[in-house]
């Protein structure tokens, strides 16, 4: 047996969120629990999950391992953020001010700001910077346990400042240590020098920006939503993706009911997300396709939406769910994963495993990387948050029991 060159042991709880991913229906109420637990790893891989005695028994330790005793501790997965716009320039937090004064979002938007004033941004923003002003959204990620992360395109809304947003995600990939997974949102919104002939926005993406975006994401992202693309456009777009070697995933339900969960379904999309407004049908309609029901509990909550997706309805009927922060300039607030789980918890009616589950193992398949990471388990990569005592403190808002991030088998945050 290989020694371990990575060690965490004496937990007094290991949540492993083991799968097989992705967990759904009863099975997602189970977060894997080991008492008195241990995680070893080598090469930046676990090779170890059980307790502290049966590690002790069966796995050597390397005399140079990195060691740490987590006594009054508990040890999580790194949280998977499946849905995320974080990269992009510019800075729109004084409209949180103006709609908490009563203005709406369409006339903020009319007046210039809203999702235009960010694509005006990116577009005004060279390569550098636009990597420079995201490093600290990432880095803050980080701190709330986030290892994985999904980050959109979708502000320049032409083929050279989305080609420019996946540069900027693949050079942060790999200058900091949360894995970035890229997709290309170029129909999130049609630009205002195509408003008169949208056609012609949709065999531009088709036929120039797809195919060049291919070789910088992994997945093709659709804004399926009432004065953004219909049901009828949002497949033309996710086939020219997979034609192109993207796998599809969907911004669906919202606003209101938009017919999303029936491309996505039609397409065995890999996630539906948003899901604010889908009916008992829509819900049926998922699970029928085994399409990931990704939540983002956080943006109904900035957006004062009055209502979060039926989560109960989607385990009910089991189609597993993942959550997100959707992390953004305009109504994605908090990047914390930790904050998803407790509106997840307290206003969609999980309990703290399903939640948990959500945010880790059922994100990472939601990404399609659940045989690399999203639990702690053989194989997969040591990736880890240690929590000060009961788990349960992740859900107090604005306290964080995160001690210790660990990514690949190596501490990249402490507080
Ligand atoms: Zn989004």
């Amino acid at each position: 047996v290989a020694s371990a060159d990575f060690l965490i042991h004496n937990a007094d709880l290991v949540l492993t969120c083991a799968g097989p991913a992705p967990r759904r229906g009863l099975d997602q109420n189970n977060a894997g629990p080991i008492a008195g637990g241990a995680v070893a790893a080598r090469d930046g891989r676990i090779v170890f999950v059980g307790t502290t005695e049966a590690c002790a028994r069966s796995i050597p330790v390397a005399a140079d391992a990195f060691v740490i005793d987590a006594a009054g501790r508990t040890v999580v997965p790194g949280f998977v953020d499946a849905h995320t716009h974080a990269v992009f320039a510019g800075d729109r937090r004084d409209e949180l001010r103006r709609r908490l004064a009563g203005e709406s979002y369409a006339s903020i938007a009319a007046a210039g700001g809203g999702i235009l004033a960010t694509v005006q941004a990116t577009r005004d923003a060279s390569e550098l910077s636009l990597v420079d002003e995201s490093r600290p959204r990432l880095a803050e990620m980080l701190r709330n346990g986030t290892t994985t992360a999904e980050v959109k395109s979708g502000y320049g809304l032409e083929t050279r400042t989305e080609l420019k947003i996946l540069r900027a995600i693949a050079t942060l990939d790999r200058t900091q240590p949360i894995d970035l997974v890229p997709t290309f949102l170029g129909a999130h919104e049609v630009p205002p020098e195509h408003a008169r002939n949208r056609r012609r926005y949709i065999d531009c993406l088709v036929d120039e920006m797809i195919p060049q975006a291919a070789g910088l994401a992994r997945w093709c992202d659709v804004f399926c939503e009432q004065g953004f693309f219909t049901p009828a456009e949002s497949l033309v777009i996710l086939r020219a993706g997979i034609d192109a070697g993207l796998q599809p995933r969907i911004h669906a339900d919202e606003l209101g009911p938009s017919g999303g969960v029936n491309v996505a379904a039609a397409l065995h999309a890999r996630s539906a997300d948003h899901l604010v407004h889908t009916t008992s049908a829509g819900v049926d309609t998922l699970a029928s396709g085994g399409v990931v029901a990704t939540l983002l509990p956080i943006a109904a909550f900035y957006l004062k939406l009055g209502r979060y997706a039926p989560a109960r309805d989607f385990i009910g009927r089991r189609v597993p769910v993942a959550l997100g922060t959707d992390l953004n300039p305009g109504g994605g607030f908090s990047s914390s994963m930790a904050s998803a789980m407790a509106i997840a918890c307290f206003a969609m009616h999980l309990t703290f495993d399903e939640a948990l589950v959500a945010a880790t193992l059922n994100a990472a398949y939601s990404l399609d990387r659940h045989e690399d990471l999203g639990s702690l388990e053989t194989g997969k990569l040591m990736d880890a948050v240690i929590l000060n005592g009961d788990p349960i403190g992740l859900l107090r808002l604005g306290s964080s029991p995160i001690e210790m991030v660990v990514k690949r088998g190596r501490v990249v945050w402490t507080s």
